[in-house]
């Protein structure tokens, strides 16, 4: 047993890995070993075993669904959390509460199934709840912060506070939880009564302009670069003649530039190499300091 798995193994509701493959728990199939991975099944478990690991001086992150991190090559030196065994979803009227593992295109599903409307920008959007809320993911019109009415937090300081929309400072892509490293336990979403067929067929029309538009026939994290202003990082990309360019196993999308897919075998250190390349040639044509979307993980 290993020296991480030891001081946490008492944490109740907890499922342990040690040295797993991070690979398969990413949606770019990037990375290396886990020391130790950790799935905790409730919020109290959950923060018990950040405290533990907190004072045992251990490094950790909080994963959702893998889907805008890249993880490092080689050995992580500590604990991976996934949330995605933190499953619980209650209706109440309008309103619907999700644990942050929730995965985030099943919440949109199910609450088109009752009726409720509010979700659908989300109906395709690989993420988990909290990872949603943590990066105000949003589409095609719509993000997380039009529809959060509340959400409970673990903070730094080992506070479980609820804060609510107007608390959340969100910005494109940007939440408070984020900038001040919140560690988001569920969500309380305001949705509003709709016909089905009206919610479904929104959904349809969502779902085919991202399989038309979007690789999601290959392994990657979403689109690399925050937009430059009102202009699309892709356009920038694309204007540099990216498009297509591969460095090992990394390379940006034929079919959207925004996106790096993963051809096979890519490695965090390809994923990097092809992000600052890019940074580079955008830096030199535009003079436009492209951020990054996506976390590498350290
Ligand atoms: C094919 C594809 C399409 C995508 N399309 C979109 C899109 O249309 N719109 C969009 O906004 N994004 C899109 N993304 C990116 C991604 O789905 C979002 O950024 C999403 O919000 C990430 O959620 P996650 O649960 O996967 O987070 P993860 O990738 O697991 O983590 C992302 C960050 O959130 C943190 N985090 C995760 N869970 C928690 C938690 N409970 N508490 C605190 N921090 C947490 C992690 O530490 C990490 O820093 C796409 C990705 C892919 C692969």
């Amino acid at each position: 047993m290993n020296s991480y798995l030891s001081l946490v193994k008492d944490v109740e509701n907890v499922t342990f890995i040690e040295n797993d493959d991070l690979k398969s728990r990413s949606t770019a199939h990037v990375g290396g070993t886990a020391i130790l991975s950790a799935f905790p099944r409730n919020a109290n478990s959950l923060c018990k075993l950040i405290e533990k690991l907190k004072k045992g001086n251990i490094k950790h992150c909080v994963i959702g669904n893998g889907s805008n991190v890249i993880f490092p090559d080689g050995i992580y030196d500590g604990v991976v959390i996934f949330t995605k065994k933190m499953k619980e979803v209650v209706f109440d009227g309008d309103f619907v509460t999700a644990d942050c593992g929730v995965n985030l295109i099943y919440l949109s599903a199910i609450c088109a199934q009752r009726g409720l409307s509010g979700l659908e920008f989300s109906c395709g959007i690989p993420a988990s709840v909290g990872g949603a809320v943590y990066m105000n993911a949003g589409a095609h019109g719509g993000c997380i912060s039009d529809v959060f009415e509340n959400g409970k937090f673990y903070l730094p300081d080992g506070r479980i506070e609820t804060l609510d929309n107007s608390e959340m400072t969100f910005s494109f892509r940007k939440s408070r939880a984020a900038a001040e490293k919140f560690i988001v336990l569920s969500a309380t979403f305001k949705l509003k009564k709709d016909e089905i067929s009206n919610i479904n067929s929104r959904i349809e029309r969502i779902k085919k302009v991202r399989a038309e538009s979007q690789p999601i026939e290959f392994p990657s994290a979403g689109s690399v670069f925050l937009p430059s202003g009102d202009t699309p990082a892709w356009k920038l990309i694309d204007g540099a003649g990216l498009r297509g360019y591969s460095v090992g196993g990394a390379m940006v999308s034929d079919k959207h530039a925004g996106f790096i897919i993963n051809t096979g075998g890519a490695t965090a250190s390809d994923y990097s190499t092809l992000t600052e390349l890019i940074k580079e040639k955008v830096k030199n044509i535009y003079s436009v300091d492209l951020q990054t979307e996506i976390i590498f993980i350290k």
